[in-house]
């Protein structure tokens, strides 16, 4: 057994279908009494939903979020957090609303309840990001971890299999780098390969049959335990590689973590042999990257870089970007080999 730290942040999880009937309960619960409802401008009649819900507790609704937290926005809706006396906010969507949230709880320290609608996980993580002059920068903070999460697979029904597929993968990227994690512990493995095994069956069936709610809650378990594990581990070259993909090359975001997953376990194949033990036996394969690629390919998601508009000159900038400040990972992190890798990526090559 390895010496470890366990500190786990604690916050409070109702999950089942129809969940969503205990919010105006659960806001109770914090004391508060003027909740700010957010959402992306598509998912506004999920926030008009919770507000109905809530009754004379709702104030308004911000229903301007959008990916990756562009400051102005989050100035926006700080304002209109003050302007109207707000004391609670209510993120319903995936991970850009949820990042609106934590852009206000970052400032306020004023609860957030989120309702996460994709398998994204940031409502389980006190990482917050912000995009200012094109420049995303991240940091940690417990102040911004959401209080009470609420997770209804009812909400999930609509996500689209084109954007369920690649959510799912992104979750499964955190189980993976949570297995190697430097930072890991016994429970952060147990439920990153518990989260493996419950996207790696439910996923292949949530997209194509969306409307399965057995599958949708299953898939909402895994992200749930995808999205713990992210919060209390420290990630390696492939979330370094997707943040960078993501921010400088402006690729979508859970797409990227699709493209990359695959060649990212092959890179730390060797050098990580349990956690790639772990992982395969849970995705049910003899290789975990392979496994991996297998599922994206099954479940429609893109497997190539170049189909998700990267171009091969950006490749260098890339690799040396993502090689360029030192941190953890199992195998020694250096500018040929992550060339390779997304190389590999690029062409959407299987691992060999
Ligand atoms: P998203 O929140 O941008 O949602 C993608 C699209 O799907 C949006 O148009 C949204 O309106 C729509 N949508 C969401 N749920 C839906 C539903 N149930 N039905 C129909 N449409 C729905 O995408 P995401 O992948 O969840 O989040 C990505 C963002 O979250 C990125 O900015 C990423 O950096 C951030 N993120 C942060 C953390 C963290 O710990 N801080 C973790 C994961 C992701």
């Amino acid at each position: 057994m390895q010496p470890f730290v366990y500190d786990m942040p604690a916050y409070r999880v109702i999950f089942g279908i129809g969940s969503l009937d205990r919010l105006a309960e659960e806001v109770k619960r914090l004391d508060v009494r003027r909740a700010l409802i957010l959402s992306t401008p598509e998912q506004r009649s999920f926030a008009e939903d919770a507000a109905l819900r809530l009754g004379g507790t709702a104030v308004g609704i911000f229903a301007k979020a959008v990916m990756h937290v562009p400051i102005e926005t989050a100035r926006a809706a700080r304002e209109l957090a003050l302007h109207l006396d707000a004391d609670c906010y209510v993120a319903i969507g995936g991970g850009s609303t949820v990042g609106l949230g934590k852009a206000i709880a970052l400032e306020s320290g004023q609860p957030i309840v989120a309702i996460p609608t994709t398998y994204a996980g940031s409502e389980m993580t006190p990482i917050y990001g912000l995009t200012e002059g094109g420049i995303k920068k991240t940091g940690r903070d417990r102040k911004v971890l959401p209080r009470t999460v609420l997770y209804d697979p009812l909400l999930t029904v609509s996500l689209p299999p084109q954007v369920s597929g690649p959510s799912g993968m992104n979750a499964l990227a955190h189980c993976l780098e949570g297995l190697y994690a430097q930072d890991g512990n016994p429970l952060t493995s147990l439920m990153a390969a518990e989260g493996i095994r419950a996207l790696a069956r439910s996923l292949p069936v949530v997209v194509s049959e969306p409307s399965n709610v057995e599958a949708r809650s299953d898939a909402l378990y895994g992200s749930w335990l995808a999205g713990t594990v992210l919060g209390a581990t420290s990630m390696s070259i492939h979330h370094k590689l997707c943040h960078t993909l993501g921010g400088t090359f402006n690729l979508p975001h859970a797409e990227v973590h699709t493209v990359i997953l695959p060649h990212a376990a092959a890179f730390n194949r060797e050098a990580a042999p349990e956690a790639m033990r772990v992982a395969a036996e849970a995705l049910g394969v003899d290789d975990a990257a392979q496994g991996f690629y297998d599922l994206a390919l099954r479940i429609g998601a893109p497997v190539a870089l170049k189909d998700i508009g990267m171009t091969a000159e950006g490749l260098e900038r890339a690799a040396k970007l993502a090689t360029e400040n030192p941190y953890y990972n199992p195998r020694r992190v250096e500018y040929q080999g992550v060339r390779k890798l997304l190389e590999d990526a690029f062409d959407g090559r299987r691992p060999a």
